[in-house]
């Protein structure tokens, strides 16, 4: 069977889909692998060494007429109409549950009769954690998220005493305690950060103590767990009463990563404009939910823009920030998941059903 790992062609994207040493594990397994010329070097990974793992070096075509096609996002409409009937692309498709038959992807995919798996669908249990892209990806993009409010803070993070004067810690809030809001805390921490956090899921303040920071409750009269782990939408009402209880909390920051989202609804309004009016300038907001609306209506997606003093920073793509790591650790995952969607036949190895098993299962979209 041939897997193709395409370069990625979404602008800014710097990530790519496997790495020379995933790629030597799969070559073992018995896969010929077809590498799209230079896909790995905006992550620091070179042909050659690809090449030294036993991948092939390919044009886009041979590429994507692989069996099996593994990217980090969403094809295009040209990558997927250069799939192969009968092949199988698995990436980041940013699906949400019901989409179907408007969206042009599927409907070329399902016409071409192409097989598609989202990596977003893996189910959060245990046996899959190792595939969780999501989660490798969070990770990094919350670690990512406070080294750049630090290098658009124009003070110290952690307190500092010296010769010519002191300086308190920055006051960090952290919106969102999921897992890149909860890696946003430790490392804030590391950086000397004096670290508060909120989640509307109650569920969190075990998780932000033992990481050393202070939770922040509001009692919003209304439960925030959702189904499968994640928040749910709060109604208006609430939305309003946890704006409100939220703002000193928030006045009183210098840097706020914030990282609350909802799946597949825009992301909650957590800082109106009013409480950046009462932060001090200089202080920074880091967004992570800029793709989504934002936690902050002045956020604007790729763009850093300024509103009383205060600097707001609305990246979309933290991972690909540190495309080395964030392409390893995608890598790991999709190598993981291989292991239990392949199994070996006599011309090398071969696709299981993919109704076969419940992670599988999940992941279809097509
Ligand atoms: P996410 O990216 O969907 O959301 C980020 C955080 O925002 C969540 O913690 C959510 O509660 C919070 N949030 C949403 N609305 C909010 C609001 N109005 N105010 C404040 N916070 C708000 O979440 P995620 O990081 O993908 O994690 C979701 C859950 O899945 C967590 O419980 C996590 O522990 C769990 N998880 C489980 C596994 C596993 O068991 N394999 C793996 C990864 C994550």
């Amino acid at each position: 069977m041939k897997i193709g790992i395409p370069a990625e062609t979404l602008a800014g994207e710097k990530r790519v889909a496997s790495t020379p040493d995933v790629v030597k594990k799969l070559v073992g397994k018995g896969f010929s692998v077809l590498l799209e010329q230079g896909a790995g070097t905006a992550a620091s990974y070179l042909d050659q060494a690809y090449q030294d793992a036993g991948a092939e070096t390919v044009d886009t075509a041979a590429c994507f007429a692989a069996d099996l096609v593994l990217k980090v996002r969403r094809p295009s409409q040209q990558e997927a109409e250069r799939l192969q009937s009968g092949a199988t692309l698995i990436s980041l498709i940013e699906s949400c549950a019901g989409m179907g038959s408007e969206d042009e992807l599927i409907q070329t995919t399902v016409a071409r009769g192409v097989n598609l798996l989202a990596m977003e669908r893996i189910p959060r249990i245990s046996r899959a954690q190792s595939m969780d892209a999501l989660s490798s990806q969070s990770n990094i993009a919350g670690y990512r998220a406070v080294i750049e409010a630090a290098a658009h803070y124009g003070r110290f993070l952690p307190p500092m005493m010296t010769a010519a004067g002191s300086a308190k810690p920055a006051r960090l809030v952290v919106l969102g305690a999921g897992v890149a809001g909860l890696q946003a805390i430790a490392t804030a921490r590391r950086l000397g950060a004096d670290v508060h956090a909120y989640d509307v899921r109650p569920e969190t303040k075990e998780q932000i103590q033992s990481l050393g920071a202070k939770p922040i409750e509001l009692d919003l009269g209304e439960e925030g767990s959702g189904e499968g782990g994640y928040a749910k939408e709060l109604s208006d009402a609430a939305k309003a009463r946890q704006q409100q209880l939220l703002a000193d909390e928030l006045a009183k920051a210098q840097v706020i990563i914030t990282t609350a989202l909802i799946p597949c609804r825009p992301a909650p309004e957590l800082i109106t404009p009013e409480v950046v009016e009462r932060m001090r300038p200089g202080s920074v907001i880091v967004d992570l939910a800029a793709a989504n609306g934002g936690n902050c209506k002045l956020t604007e997606p790729d763009q850093i823009v300024e509103h009383h003093g205060v600097r707001l920073i609305g990246h979309t793509n933290y991972p690909s920030m540190v495309a080395a790591d964030a392409s390893a650790f995608y890598a790991r995952n999709l190598l993981n998941l291989l292991e239990i969607m392949v199994e070996p036949g006599e011309s090398g190895p071969t696709l299981k059903d993919f109704e076969a098993d419940e992670i599988t299962r999940a992941m279809r979209v097509n």
